[in-house]
């Protein structure tokens, strides 16, 4: 661990759970990963089938926003 001074840092990473992609990061006080969907028009189809279809480990995570 390294000490930071000065100046915020986020910690916390919001990734597509279809793709991987970093949508954003937020200002957390540890290390967090949410898992989120992108812009892209796959993920927001996959993301409607995901509800019907057997994702054992995704789960809803709430996106926070700035
Ligand atoms: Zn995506």
């Amino acid at each position: 661990m390294r000490s930071i001074s000065g100046g915020s840092v986020n910690l916390g990473v919001i990734v597509c759970k279809h793709c991987g992609e970093m949508i954003d990061t937020v200002d957390t006080e540890k290390v967090v990963t949410f898992y989120s969907q992108c812009d892209h028009e796959r993920c927001k189809q996959l993301s409607h089938r995901s509800q019907w279809t057997s994702d054992s480990d995704d789960r809803d995570l709430a996106v926070i926003k700035p």
